[in-house]
Protein backbone atom coordinates (compact mmCIF):
# COMPACT_ATOMS: atom_id res chain seq x y z
CA UNK A 1 0.00 0.00 0.00
CA UNK A 2 2.77 2.30 1.23
CA UNK A 3 4.79 1.43 -1.70
CA UNK A 4 2.08 1.95 -4.03
CA UNK A 5 1.28 5.42 -3.07
CA UNK A 6 5.07 6.19 -3.15
CA UNK A 7 5.03 5.30 -6.69
CA UNK A 8 2.24 7.74 -7.72
CA UNK A 9 4.66 10.93 -6.53
CA UNK A 10 6.44 12.58 -9.10
CA UNK A 11 10.09 12.19 -9.66
CA UNK A 12 10.18 15.68 -9.16
CA UNK A 13 8.46 16.00 -5.60
CA UNK A 14 10.36 12.64 -4.67
CA UNK A 15 13.46 14.33 -5.07
CA UNK A 16 12.35 17.43 -2.94
CA UNK A 17 13.23 17.66 0.66
CA UNK A 18 10.51 18.73 2.96
CA UNK A 19 11.65 22.46 4.79
CA UNK A 20 13.67 21.36 7.33
CA UNK A 21 13.14 24.73 9.31
CA UNK A 22 9.55 24.46 9.82
CA UNK A 23 9.49 19.98 10.46
CA UNK A 24 11.77 21.16 13.48
CA UNK A 25 9.25 23.67 14.25
CA UNK A 26 7.18 21.05 14.28
CA UNK A 27 9.01 18.51 15.89
CA UNK A 28 9.48 20.80 18.87
CA UNK A 29 5.68 21.55 19.07
CA UNK A 30 4.77 17.95 19.17
CA UNK A 31 7.07 17.23 21.88
CA UNK A 32 6.22 20.34 23.93
CA UNK A 33 2.05 19.26 23.01
CA UNK A 34 3.26 15.89 25.01
CA UNK A 35 4.24 18.10 28.24
CA UNK A 36 7.68 18.73 27.42
CA UNK A 37 9.06 21.91 28.22
CA UNK A 38 10.77 22.44 25.17
CA UNK A 39 12.27 25.70 23.62
CA UNK A 40 12.07 26.38 20.24
CA UNK A 41 15.07 28.30 18.82
CA UNK A 42 14.65 26.07 15.58
CA UNK A 43 12.04 28.78 13.74
CA UNK A 44 12.75 32.16 11.81
CA UNK A 45 10.08 34.23 13.26
CA UNK A 46 10.16 37.22 15.24
CA UNK A 47 9.11 36.96 18.53
CA UNK A 48 7.22 39.83 18.68
CA UNK A 49 3.83 41.17 17.63
CA UNK A 50 3.07 43.33 14.60
CA UNK A 51 3.09 47.15 15.47
CA UNK A 52 0.11 48.27 16.51
CA UNK A 53 -0.45 51.08 13.86
CA UNK A 54 -0.22 47.97 11.04
CA UNK A 55 -2.79 45.98 12.57
CA UNK A 56 -5.06 48.99 13.14
CA UNK A 57 -4.41 49.53 9.39
CA UNK A 58 -5.82 45.88 8.89
CA UNK A 59 -8.67 46.71 10.66
CA UNK A 60 -9.77 50.25 9.16
CA UNK A 61 -8.86 48.26 5.32
CA UNK A 62 -11.39 45.77 6.24
CA UNK A 63 -14.36 48.01 7.49
CA UNK A 64 -13.37 49.86 4.29
CA UNK A 65 -14.59 47.15 2.08
CA UNK A 66 -10.87 45.67 1.30
CA UNK A 67 -12.27 41.80 0.85
CA UNK A 68 -12.16 41.08 -2.67
CA UNK A 69 -9.66 39.59 -4.86
CA UNK A 70 -7.03 42.14 -5.56
CA UNK A 71 -5.25 42.65 -9.05
CA UNK A 72 -2.62 39.92 -9.25
CA UNK A 73 0.76 41.87 -8.95
CA UNK A 74 -0.97 43.44 -5.93
CA UNK A 75 -3.28 46.57 -5.35
CA UNK A 76 -1.80 50.37 -6.56
CA UNK A 77 -1.44 51.66 -3.46
CA UNK A 78 1.02 48.61 -2.74
CA UNK A 79 2.84 48.75 -5.79
CA UNK A 80 3.49 52.53 -5.13
CA UNK A 81 4.52 52.03 -1.91
CA UNK A 82 7.15 49.84 -2.74
CA UNK A 83 7.89 51.74 -5.71
CA UNK A 84 9.13 54.53 -3.12
CA UNK A 85 10.87 52.73 -0.73
CA UNK A 86 12.93 50.89 -3.48
CA UNK A 87 13.52 54.25 -4.48
CA UNK A 88 14.08 55.76 -0.62
CA UNK A 89 15.89 52.38 0.63
CA UNK A 90 18.05 51.27 -2.17
CA UNK A 91 18.30 53.56 -4.70
CA UNK A 92 16.44 51.03 -6.86
CA UNK A 93 14.12 52.74 -9.26
CA UNK A 94 11.69 50.74 -10.98
CA UNK A 95 8.13 50.97 -12.89
CA UNK A 96 5.21 50.18 -11.55
CA UNK A 97 4.56 47.04 -13.60
CA UNK A 98 8.15 45.76 -12.73
CA UNK A 99 6.85 45.17 -9.07
CA UNK A 100 4.86 42.23 -8.27
CA UNK A 101 3.56 41.42 -4.34
CA UNK A 102 3.04 37.76 -3.44
CA UNK A 103 2.07 35.50 -0.83
CA UNK A 104 5.63 35.70 1.37
CA UNK A 105 8.51 36.20 -0.32
CA UNK A 106 8.84 32.23 -0.02
CA UNK A 107 6.19 32.78 -3.23
CA UNK A 108 7.84 35.43 -4.95
CA UNK A 109 11.04 32.54 -5.28
CA UNK A 110 9.12 30.14 -6.42
CA UNK A 111 7.41 32.47 -9.00
CA UNK A 112 10.68 34.02 -10.08
CA UNK A 113 12.55 30.40 -10.70
CA UNK A 114 9.45 28.91 -12.65
CA UNK A 115 9.68 32.10 -15.06
CA UNK A 116 13.35 31.64 -15.30
CA UNK A 117 14.18 28.06 -15.59
CA UNK A 118 14.27 25.24 -18.22
CA UNK A 119 15.65 21.47 -17.49
CA UNK A 120 18.74 21.63 -16.51
CA UNK A 121 19.55 24.95 -16.17
CA UNK A 122 22.11 26.21 -12.81
CA UNK A 123 21.75 28.36 -10.19
CA UNK A 124 24.44 29.33 -8.27
CA UNK A 125 23.71 28.87 -5.11
CA UNK A 126 25.83 30.95 -2.16
CA UNK A 127 25.99 28.81 0.84
CA UNK A 128 25.08 28.75 3.81
CA UNK A 129 21.79 29.50 1.68
CA UNK A 130 17.75 29.52 3.20
CA UNK A 131 16.57 25.97 3.22
CA UNK A 132 13.69 26.26 0.19
CA UNK A 133 16.45 27.64 -2.39
CA UNK A 134 17.76 25.03 -3.15
CA UNK A 135 14.36 22.78 -3.27
CA UNK A 136 12.48 25.43 -5.18
CA UNK A 137 15.00 25.28 -8.09
CA UNK A 138 14.81 21.70 -7.92
CA UNK A 139 11.07 22.31 -8.14
CA UNK A 140 11.50 24.87 -11.48
CA UNK A 141 14.02 21.36 -12.54
CA UNK A 142 17.32 23.56 -12.51
CA UNK A 143 20.18 22.51 -10.72
CA UNK A 144 21.46 23.95 -7.57
CA UNK A 145 25.34 24.57 -7.40
CA UNK A 146 26.41 25.02 -3.97
CA UNK A 147 29.32 27.22 -3.03
CA UNK A 148 30.27 26.50 0.35
CA UNK A 149 32.44 29.04 2.68
CA UNK A 150 33.41 28.40 5.94
CA UNK A 151 33.46 30.40 9.90
CA UNK A 152 36.63 31.34 8.76
CA UNK A 153 35.59 33.23 5.50
CA UNK A 154 32.44 34.93 7.80
CA UNK A 155 30.48 32.46 5.76
CA UNK A 156 30.93 34.69 2.92
CA UNK A 157 31.60 33.50 -0.77
CA UNK A 158 34.81 35.38 -2.81
CA UNK A 159 33.65 36.72 -6.50
CA UNK A 160 36.66 34.62 -7.58
CA UNK A 161 34.65 31.45 -6.32
CA UNK A 162 31.81 32.80 -8.68
CA UNK A 163 33.38 33.38 -10.93
CA UNK A 164 35.04 30.21 -11.40
CA UNK A 165 31.47 28.21 -11.04
CA UNK A 166 30.24 29.72 -13.99
CA UNK A 167 29.23 28.05 -17.26
CA UNK A 168 27.23 28.22 -19.78
CA UNK A 169 24.43 26.39 -18.13
CA UNK A 170 24.60 29.14 -15.65
CA UNK A 171 21.12 30.89 -15.45
CA UNK A 172 21.68 33.04 -11.87
CA UNK A 173 23.04 33.59 -8.85
CA UNK A 174 20.91 33.01 -5.52
CA UNK A 175 21.85 34.57 -2.27
CA UNK A 176 20.47 36.58 0.56
CA UNK A 177 22.31 39.40 2.78
CA UNK A 178 21.51 39.34 5.68
CA UNK A 179 21.74 36.00 5.31
CA UNK A 180 19.53 33.06 6.74
CA UNK A 181 21.50 31.38 8.04
CA UNK A 182 24.34 33.15 9.11
CA UNK A 183 22.99 36.68 9.55
CA UNK A 184 26.46 37.46 7.18
CA UNK A 185 26.09 40.49 5.44
CA UNK A 186 27.99 41.20 2.32
CA UNK A 187 29.65 44.67 2.02
CA UNK A 188 29.40 47.11 -0.67
CA UNK A 189 32.43 46.42 -1.76
CA UNK A 190 31.68 43.00 -2.16
CA UNK A 191 28.96 43.52 -3.46
CA UNK A 192 30.30 45.37 -6.29
CA UNK A 193 33.02 42.78 -7.03
CA UNK A 194 30.10 39.83 -7.60
CA UNK A 195 28.11 42.62 -9.48
CA UNK A 196 31.46 42.75 -11.98
CA UNK A 197 31.46 38.83 -12.17
CA UNK A 198 27.95 38.89 -13.09
CA UNK A 199 28.22 41.79 -15.60
CA UNK A 200 31.31 39.87 -18.00
CA UNK A 201 28.00 37.82 -18.80
CA UNK A 202 25.25 38.37 -20.79
CA UNK A 203 22.43 35.83 -19.79
CA UNK A 204 22.99 35.02 -15.94
CA UNK A 205 20.66 37.10 -13.46
CA UNK A 206 21.41 37.83 -10.01
CA UNK A 207 18.83 36.79 -7.44
CA UNK A 208 19.20 39.37 -4.02
CA UNK A 209 17.06 38.40 -1.56
CA UNK A 210 16.77 40.65 1.19
CA UNK A 211 14.13 40.29 3.28
CA UNK A 212 16.31 40.40 6.59
CA UNK A 213 16.97 44.63 5.61
CA UNK A 214 16.25 46.26 8.23
CA UNK A 215 17.98 43.61 10.76
CA UNK A 216 21.00 44.95 9.50
CA UNK A 217 23.82 45.72 12.92
CA UNK A 218 25.86 47.54 10.57
CA UNK A 219 23.49 49.97 9.19
CA UNK A 220 24.69 49.64 6.34
CA UNK A 221 22.31 47.69 3.85
CA UNK A 222 23.96 47.74 0.70
CA UNK A 223 21.65 46.32 -2.97
CA UNK A 224 23.55 44.62 -5.32
CA UNK A 225 20.59 45.68 -8.05
CA UNK A 226 21.59 49.44 -7.32
CA UNK A 227 25.18 49.08 -9.34
CA UNK A 228 24.75 50.44 -12.79
CA UNK A 229 26.21 46.99 -14.64
CA UNK A 230 23.63 44.90 -13.51
CA UNK A 231 20.53 46.66 -12.60
CA UNK A 232 18.52 45.44 -16.06
CA UNK A 233 19.20 41.90 -14.39
CA UNK A 234 18.73 42.03 -11.02
CA UNK A 235 15.61 41.11 -9.23
CA UNK A 236 15.33 41.73 -5.29
CA UNK A 237 13.29 40.27 -3.06
CA UNK A 238 11.92 41.55 0.10
CA UNK A 239 8.81 41.33 2.39
CA UNK A 240 6.95 42.07 5.45
CA UNK A 241 7.80 38.58 7.31
CA UNK A 242 11.13 39.77 9.65
CA UNK A 243 11.51 43.60 9.75
CA UNK A 244 7.67 43.77 10.66
CA UNK A 245 7.21 41.07 12.63
CA UNK A 246 4.34 40.02 9.90
CA UNK A 247 5.39 36.12 9.38
CA UNK A 248 1.34 35.11 9.27
CA UNK A 249 0.09 38.08 7.16
CA UNK A 250 2.06 36.35 3.83
CA UNK A 251 3.57 39.25 2.51
CA UNK A 252 6.25 39.42 -0.13
CA UNK A 253 7.70 41.81 -3.31
CA UNK A 254 10.13 41.82 -6.08
CA UNK A 255 11.44 44.28 -7.86
CA UNK A 256 12.31 42.50 -11.39
CA UNK A 257 13.22 43.06 -15.08
CA UNK A 258 9.36 44.21 -16.72
CA UNK A 259 9.54 40.85 -18.52
CA UNK A 260 10.46 38.39 -15.64
CA UNK A 261 7.94 40.43 -13.51
CA UNK A 262 5.26 39.96 -15.99
CA UNK A 263 6.44 36.13 -16.08
CA UNK A 264 5.56 35.61 -12.59
CA UNK A 265 2.32 37.38 -12.68
CA UNK A 266 1.50 34.50 -15.15
CA UNK A 267 2.46 32.08 -13.10
CA UNK A 268 0.93 33.85 -9.79
CA UNK A 269 -2.36 34.18 -11.77
CA UNK A 270 -2.66 30.29 -12.18
CA UNK A 271 -1.67 29.08 -8.10
CA UNK A 272 -3.13 31.57 -6.46
CA UNK A 273 -4.04 35.24 -7.51
CA UNK A 274 -3.08 38.19 -5.96
CA UNK A 275 -2.65 38.36 -2.06
CA UNK A 276 -4.75 39.13 0.68
CA UNK A 277 -6.61 42.62 0.22
CA UNK A 278 -6.52 44.22 4.13
CA UNK A 279 -3.43 42.85 4.62
CA UNK A 280 -1.78 44.82 1.87
CA UNK A 281 -3.28 48.06 2.75
CA UNK A 282 -1.84 47.46 5.77
CA UNK A 283 1.48 46.44 4.31
CA UNK A 284 1.08 49.68 1.93
CA UNK A 285 0.47 51.69 5.47
CA UNK A 286 3.78 50.18 7.09
CA UNK A 287 6.17 50.54 4.48
CA UNK A 288 5.39 55.27 4.84
CA UNK A 289 4.84 54.89 8.24
CA UNK A 290 7.54 55.31 11.23
CA UNK A 291 9.52 52.72 11.22
CA UNK A 292 10.55 53.10 14.49
CA UNK A 293 9.10 50.21 16.31
CA UNK A 294 11.26 48.03 13.58
CA UNK A 295 14.20 50.13 14.73
CA UNK A 296 13.54 48.81 18.08
CA UNK A 297 13.05 45.20 17.66
CA UNK A 298 16.33 45.70 15.71
CA UNK A 299 18.16 46.77 18.82
CA UNK A 300 16.23 43.89 20.79
CA UNK A 301 18.06 41.38 18.48
CA UNK A 302 21.55 42.77 18.86
CA UNK A 303 21.17 42.67 22.28
CA UNK A 304 20.46 39.28 22.38
CA UNK A 305 22.77 38.29 19.64
CA UNK A 306 25.64 39.71 21.86
CA UNK A 307 24.27 37.59 24.81
CA UNK A 308 23.85 34.32 22.76
CA UNK A 309 27.18 34.51 21.70
CA UNK A 310 28.96 34.75 24.83
CA UNK A 311 27.14 32.43 26.60
CA UNK A 312 27.86 29.75 23.19
CA UNK A 313 31.38 30.91 23.70
CA UNK A 314 31.44 29.27 27.24
CA UNK A 315 30.72 25.75 25.91
CA UNK A 316 33.88 24.14 25.02
CA UNK A 317 34.13 23.09 21.00
CA UNK A 318 31.69 25.60 20.21
CA UNK A 319 32.95 27.69 17.21
CA UNK A 320 31.12 31.15 16.88
CA UNK A 321 31.19 34.42 14.82
CA UNK A 322 29.47 37.59 14.98
CA UNK A 323 26.85 38.06 12.93
CA UNK A 324 26.22 41.15 11.52
CA UNK A 325 22.79 41.06 10.74
CA UNK A 326 19.32 39.09 11.13
CA UNK A 327 18.93 36.91 13.85
CA UNK A 328 20.70 34.00 13.43
CA UNK A 329 23.98 32.57 15.01
CA UNK A 330 25.46 29.66 13.04
CA UNK A 331 28.30 27.85 15.40
CA UNK A 332 30.95 25.28 13.37
CA UNK A 333 29.93 22.53 15.73
CA UNK A 334 32.71 20.13 14.09
CA UNK A 335 34.44 19.22 17.22
CA UNK A 336 31.67 17.35 18.26
CA UNK A 337 31.53 14.67 15.66
CA UNK A 338 32.74 11.47 16.56
CA UNK A 339 32.06 12.24 20.69
CA UNK A 340 29.98 10.25 22.64
CA UNK A 341 27.50 10.29 25.80
CA UNK A 342 28.06 6.40 26.12
CA UNK A 343 24.87 5.96 24.06
CA UNK A 344 24.69 8.31 21.39
CA UNK A 345 27.51 8.98 19.11
CA UNK A 346 27.58 12.47 17.17
CA UNK A 347 28.47 11.48 13.78
CA UNK A 348 27.19 14.86 12.12
CA UNK A 349 24.98 17.73 12.24
CA UNK A 350 21.88 16.35 12.12
CA UNK A 351 22.54 13.85 15.20
CA UNK A 352 23.81 17.02 16.66
CA UNK A 353 20.20 18.90 16.24
CA UNK A 354 18.55 15.77 17.30
CA UNK A 355 20.39 15.26 20.56
CA UNK A 356 19.61 19.03 21.15
CA UNK A 357 16.24 18.50 20.82
CA UNK A 358 15.91 15.30 22.95
CA UNK A 359 18.20 16.06 25.96
CA UNK A 360 18.29 19.51 26.22
CA UNK A 361 14.58 19.77 24.95
CA UNK A 362 16.13 22.74 22.50
CA UNK A 363 15.11 22.88 18.91
CA UNK A 364 17.76 24.00 16.75
CA UNK A 365 18.31 23.17 12.95
CA UNK A 366 20.69 20.85 11.17
CA UNK A 367 23.52 23.10 9.49
CA UNK A 368 22.83 19.94 6.66
CA UNK A 369 19.99 21.82 5.25
CA UNK A 370 21.42 24.99 4.78
CA UNK A 371 24.26 23.78 2.59
CA UNK A 372 26.89 23.79 6.04
CA UNK A 373 27.13 20.23 7.06
CA UNK A 374 29.60 21.01 10.10
CA UNK A 375 27.13 23.52 11.45
CA UNK A 376 23.69 24.48 13.53
CA UNK A 377 21.16 27.58 13.18
CA UNK A 378 20.03 29.02 16.78
CA UNK A 379 16.92 31.75 16.14
CA UNK A 380 17.21 33.97 18.73
CA UNK A 381 13.94 35.38 18.27
CA UNK A 382 13.24 34.38 21.23
CA UNK A 383 13.22 36.02 25.16
CA UNK A 384 16.54 36.74 27.09
CA UNK A 385 14.94 34.47 29.25
CA UNK A 386 14.55 31.54 27.28
CA UNK A 387 17.55 32.10 25.45
CA UNK A 388 19.62 31.57 28.56
CA UNK A 389 18.07 28.54 29.57
CA UNK A 390 18.93 27.28 26.62
CA UNK A 391 22.18 27.88 26.39
CA UNK A 392 22.61 26.88 30.17
CA UNK A 393 20.75 23.68 28.79
CA UNK A 394 23.35 23.01 25.66
CA UNK A 395 26.22 23.90 27.70
CA UNK A 396 25.53 20.94 30.16
CA UNK A 397 23.89 18.19 27.73
CA UNK A 398 27.04 18.99 25.15
CA UNK A 399 29.47 18.65 28.11
CA UNK A 400 28.57 14.90 28.17
CA UNK A 401 30.11 14.50 25.05
CA UNK A 402 33.61 13.00 25.57
N1 LIG B 1 14.01 34.42 2.29
C1 LIG B 1 14.66 34.18 3.45
C2 LIG B 1 16.15 34.32 3.46
C3 LIG B 1 13.95 33.81 4.59
O1 LIG B 1 14.59 33.57 5.73
C4 LIG B 1 12.55 33.68 4.53
C5 LIG B 1 11.81 33.27 5.78
N2 LIG B 1 10.96 32.27 5.65
C6 LIG B 1 11.93 33.92 3.29
C7 LIG B 1 12.68 34.29 2.20
C8 LIG B 1 10.45 33.79 3.10
O2 LIG B 1 9.73 34.66 3.89
P1 LIG B 1 8.17 34.85 3.76
O3 LIG B 1 7.66 33.82 2.81
O4 LIG B 1 7.65 34.69 5.14
O5 LIG B 1 7.98 36.24 3.22
N1 LIG C 1 12.65 31.78 7.14
C1 LIG C 1 12.29 31.16 8.37
C2 LIG C 1 13.34 30.14 8.75
O1 LIG C 1 14.34 30.01 8.10
C3 LIG C 1 10.87 30.67 8.41
C4 LIG C 1 10.58 29.24 8.10
C5 LIG C 1 10.72 28.95 6.66
O2 LIG C 1 9.84 29.38 5.91
O3 LIG C 1 11.71 28.34 6.31
O4 LIG C 1 13.18 29.50 9.75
Amino acid sequence: MSTLSISALSQRIQRMEESATLKMAQLARDLKAQGHEVISLSIGEPDFDTPEHIKEAAKKALDDGFTKYTPVPGLPVLRKAIQAKFKRDNQLDFDIDQIVVSNGAKQSIANIFLSLLDEGDEVIILAPYWVSYSEIVKLAEGVPVILRSSIEEDYKVSAEKIASAITDKTKAILFSSPCNPTGSVYTHDELKEIADVVAQHDNIYIVSDEIYEYINFTDAHASIGSFENVKDRTITVNGFSKGFAMTGWRLGYIGAPKSIAKACVKVQGQFTSGANAFGQKAAAYALEADLSPTHAMKDAFLKRRDMVISLLKEIPGMKVNEPKGAFYIFPDISEFFGKSDGFTTITNADDFSEYLLHNAHVGVVTGEAFGAPNCFRISYAASEEELREACRRMKETLGRLK
